[in-house]
């Protein structure tokens, strides 16, 4: 499949989540399906958690002050939101922000590894404890696994996948952001090699992507 063909895709996939009805639940209390938004061919992916207030009310991942830090934290490595794909374990708000449940994340793993395969990040940082043991399968918690890299099978493909503190857990805990922040600075060298960074190129229909959240 080629980029243009997997952005295809992805938009159709889109298409499909925005009306998801498979949490009767988050259906009903939701404003928008947040499908994740970012560079439909990037490198490097991020999942959180689940949208919150701001997220559900713009329909984009991490616009709050979450959303913020991670920017912050991007930029000190040289990267912008654009250069990323950024997606989040549950596409729908949980009302009041509960934690995500089991049945919910499960019913939405299959757009999330749909949207993977589409991607095909080669680096995955999965934010926090949801993220973090849903894409590994294994209930270990964040904070023994943080900032180590792990090869890994995610459907048919090999990622490297970098588990990190969740950002919202970083704002309020000084050392846990000093901690998120050195591992941050682990994601380029598991950027570089091995290809040159491929020369820009817009999209055909850049138009349509950016109205659905896509660069
Ligand atoms: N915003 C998101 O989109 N996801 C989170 O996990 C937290 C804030």
């Amino acid at each position: 499949m080629t980029a243009d063909e997997r952005r295809e895709e992805l938009k159709a996939v889109l298409l499909e989540a925005r009306d998801c009805t498979r949490c009767p639940q988050l259906a009903a209390t939701r404003k928008t399906v947040v499908f994740g938004a970012g560079n439909a061919d990037a490198d490097l992916m991020f999942i959180g958690e689940a949208p919150g207030a701001n997220e559900d009310e713009q329909g984009l991942p991490f616009v709050g002050q979450a959303g913020r830090l991670l920017d912050t934290l991007l930029g000190e490595i040289g990267l912008a939101r654009e250069d990323v794909f950024i997606q989040n374990t549950l596409m729908c708000r949980p009302p009041a922000n509960r934690d995500p449940q089991p049945s919910e994340i499960q019913n939405c793993s299959g757009y999330l590894l749909r949207k993977i395969e589409l991607v095909r990040p080669r680096v995955i940082c999965t934010l926090g404890n949801f993220a973090t043991k849903l894409l590994r399968d294994d209930q270990t918690g964040i904070s023994r696994l943080h900032g180590r890299p792990e090869q890994r099978r995610i459907g048919e493909y090999d990622v490297v996948l970098y588990p990190l503190f969740h950002p919202a857990a970083a704002l309020y805990t000084p050392a846990m952001l000093d901690t998120l922040r050195a591992d941050f600075g682990g994601i380029p060298a598991l950027l570089a090699p091995p290809q040159a960074p491929a020369p820009e190129e817009a999209p055909a229909d850049s138009a349509d992507l950016a109205q659905l959240g896509l660069f």
